[in-house]
């Protein structure tokens, strides 16, 4: 089994989600992607971030129609922090030894991953799938010069190329802007039945 895996806040999940998700999920050959919202994002522990089940819900609603999605509670379930690296150790047992995993990032995550809670362990137990994101160029020489090993381990996924953020949802809201399109219908509507992000 090939299964991609992609962890977020989700605060809310958007379509530059769901097409890089999809896109990693087809061109790899994977047989299933798995979003797994964060309980305690160990790097945005400073902001005030919407309760978990809230964003558990928009994750699943964002990939109910899609049999090839699903979405897991590991880090919901679990006391904060989660690091990424415990959380595939995690799906990996579950999964057991014939499961190879690729874990999506965004580019700006990636420029972050030297700081990670143990990266070198992370890219042993995972494939590492990069996606561009406009303004966080990919720099793997960079990369490799603090991580050894970094440059070879990681994939580059060539997908389109979405300015997309969950903080520019949360601005469109804030400032009476329309969402329509850059998140689903359904999720849409559950951030306005909940009043959230106002
Ligand atoms: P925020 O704006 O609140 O920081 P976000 O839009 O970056 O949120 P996250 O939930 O933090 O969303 O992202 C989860 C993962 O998806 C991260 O690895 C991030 O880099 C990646 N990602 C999010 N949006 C995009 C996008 N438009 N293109 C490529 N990768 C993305």
């Amino acid at each position: 089994m090939r299964i991609g895996v992609i962890g977020g806040t989700f605060d809310p999940i958007h379509i530059g989600h769901l097409i890089i998700a999809e896109e990693a999920r087809v061109l790899l050959e994977l047989d299933q992607m798995v979003f797994i919202p964060a309980g305690k994002p160990p790097h945005k522990l400073d902001l005030s971030i919407t309760d978990p089940e809230h964003r558990f819900a928009m994750v699943e609603l964002a990939t109910a129609d899609n049999p090839h999605m699903t979405v897991s509670r590991v880090d919901i379930d679990r006391p904060g922090p989660c690091y990424t690296v415990d959380t595939i150790r995690l799906l990996q047992d579950v999964w057991g030894p014939e499961t190879a995993i690729y874990f999506l990032i965004g580019t700006d995550s990636l420029a972050e991953l030297p700081t990670w809670y143990q990266p070198q362990r992370l890219l042993r137990l995972c494939h590492i799938v990069a996606v561009r994101r406009p303004g966080y160029p990919v720099d793997l020489q960079a990369l490799e010069g603090v991580l050894p090993g970094a440059a070879s381990l990681i994939h580059i996924l060539e997908a389109p190329v979405l300015d997309i953020s969950a903080t520019d949802v949360r601005r469109r809201i804030r400032e009476g802007r329309s969402i329509r399109y850059v998140v689903p219908r359904a999720v849409e509507r559950y951030i306005s039945e909940h009043r959230l992000y106002l």
